[in-house]
């Protein structure tokens, strides 16, 4: 089994870091959060991105790293017990692969379960924003759609 994804992971900023939700064909869910840690940041993790999955009961709270990209990487490394993970590397893949409308839709489902942003995790106060399952700034850099419908 391929201990990476396919997908490129460098630069980050080229990859979806929020929080999603996999609803695969059996109707199994696998919900999958990807963090970048800031290239500033004084540590020896500055800029390598990770990939956690929700492993517990609280929906905000209890993720647990399974895969890894260290800065440069061409795609995310599954942590040696997680090699044989299939769901959540499954779920991983199908997320960094998905268009950007079916991604979104992954996003929408965790934010609609946990209503916090799917991108940052702020909690959606606004009506406006639990509608759009994101903030109005995170609206902005994913270019989804924001505001109330008429
Ligand atoms: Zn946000």
């Amino acid at each position: 089994m391929p201990t990476e994804t396919t997908t490129a992971t460098w630069p980050p900023e080229s990859v979806p870091t929020g929080t999603f939700t996999v609803v695969f064909a059996d109707n199994e869910r696998r919900t999958i959060r990807i963090k970048h840690v800031a290239a500033d940041h004084p540590s020896e993790f500055a800029d390598w991105l990770f990939a956690k999955f929700l492993s517990g009961p609280d929906n905000d709270a209890n993720y647990t790293n399974f895969a890894f990209a260290k800065p440069g990487n061409h795609g995310f490394t599954l942590k040696a017990q997680y090699r044989n993970a299939g769901l959540i590397a499954d779920a991983l893949r199908s997320i960094l692969t998905a268009c950007p409308t079916v991604r979104h839709e992954m996003g929408v489902t965790w934010a609609q379960q946990s209503g916090h942003c799917y991108r940052c995790g702020r909690t959606l106060t606004v009506p406006a924003s639990i509608e759009a399952s994101v903030g109005p700034t995170c609206a902005g850099i994913l270019g989804v759609p924001y505001g109330l419908a008429a």
